[in-house]
């Protein structure tokens, strides 16, 4: 009752209050406070320069590779979104994706990253790597999208490059949520002969049983796990018990965040084949390679 003096402001109110705990990661409360208001402002200022970033072309993919730990040699790249600010620089996706995902901005952007990664994989393919591919990540709303495999059979197409050069990221929270639509929509994309990996595995909670049953081919471990292997017995066995799985279940698995020599070493006498992190390369713009 303290918190407005009208059924407006009381309910504008208590809608941010609500934004604000959505956006903190849903699944608690959180009272309303003044300084709530010039944070939905900002986030209503960037909601339009994020319209208007889509329409001026400032959004730019960077590739980060993945590397055979055996050989040395690049195996596939993985797309990251950056915005390039005309003000503020290069703008992380950690700072926007989620407002797109909220704003459903994420499916012009989501297209526009399919299609761009599609055209990249048909240069380098036709140039210093013939069997590259490249990894794209679908955020959940663009999962649960009707035509999402008509958009991936588009890119392709229009790209002018074959299915196999095309990895597509889906997180294990957005894979094990309606597993069974997921299990259809997965089927129909491995048919078309996309790859598909499930990312951050290990973080949220998988049913083994679905994960029979998804015909994925890549499970990337977490960066999280990877980053304690040498000082955590507990992440170092996580890490072991994800390469045993994927090795059982004839899947590939790739390790994210690989930032040190030792953990290398490590992943690779642990039998794990590709690795991904800032040991083996940063992110960088399609030029610098
Ligand atoms: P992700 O899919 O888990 O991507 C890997 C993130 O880890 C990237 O952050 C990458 O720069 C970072 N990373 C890679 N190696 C290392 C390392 O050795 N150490 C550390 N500390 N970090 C490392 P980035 O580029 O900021 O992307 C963050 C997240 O944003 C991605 O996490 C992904 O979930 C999302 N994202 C990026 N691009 C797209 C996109 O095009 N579409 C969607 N839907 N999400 C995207
Ligand atoms: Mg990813």
């Amino acid at each position: 009752p303290d918190d407005g003096d009208d059924l407006d402001t009381l309910l504008k109110h208590a809608a941010l209050a609500m934004y604000d705990a959505k956006r903190q990661g849903r699944n608690m409360f959180e009272f309303f406070h003044p300084a709530m208001n010039a944070r939905m402002l900002d986030l209503l200022l960037l909601e339009n320069q994020l319209r208007q970033a889509l329409r001026r072309d400032e959004f730019e993919l960077f590739y980060q590779p993945q590397m055979d730990l055996a050989t040395g040699r690049i195996v596939a790249f993985e797309a990251l979104v950056r915005w390039r600010h005309p003000e503020r620089g290069l703008v992380s996706p950690v700072d926007f994706i989620p407002l797109t995902e909220e704003t459903g901005l994420i499916l012009p952007l989501g297209r526009w990253v399919l299609q761009e990664a599609c055209r990249q994989a048909a240069l380098w393919r036709s140039s210093q790597w013939p069997a590259i591919r490249i990894a794209v990540n679908l955020s959940a709303v663009q999962f649960r999208q009707a035509d999402l495999v008509d958009q991936v059979r588009r890119a392709l197409a229009s790209a002018g490059v074959t299915p196999d050069a095309l990895e597509l990221e889906v997180t294990e929270s957005v894979v094990m949520q309606d597993a069974e639509a997921t299990i259809q929509t997965l089927q129909q994309l491995r048919m078309m002969g996309v790859t598909l990996a499930i990312d951050d595995f290990g973080t949220g909670y998988s049913s083994l049983a679905y994960l029979k049953r998804f015909p994925v081919n890549t499970l990337k471990v977490d960066r999280s796990f990877v980053q304690d292997i040498e000082d955590d017995p507990d992440a170092a066995a996580i890490c072991a018990a994800v390469i045993g799985l994927a090795h059982n279940l004839r899947l590939d698995v790739v390790a994210g965040g690989v930032e040190t020599a030792e953990q290398l070493a490590w992943l690779h006498a642990a039998g794990c084949r590709t690795g991904q992190g800032f040991l083996l390369g940063r992110p960088l713009p399609a030029t610098a390679y």
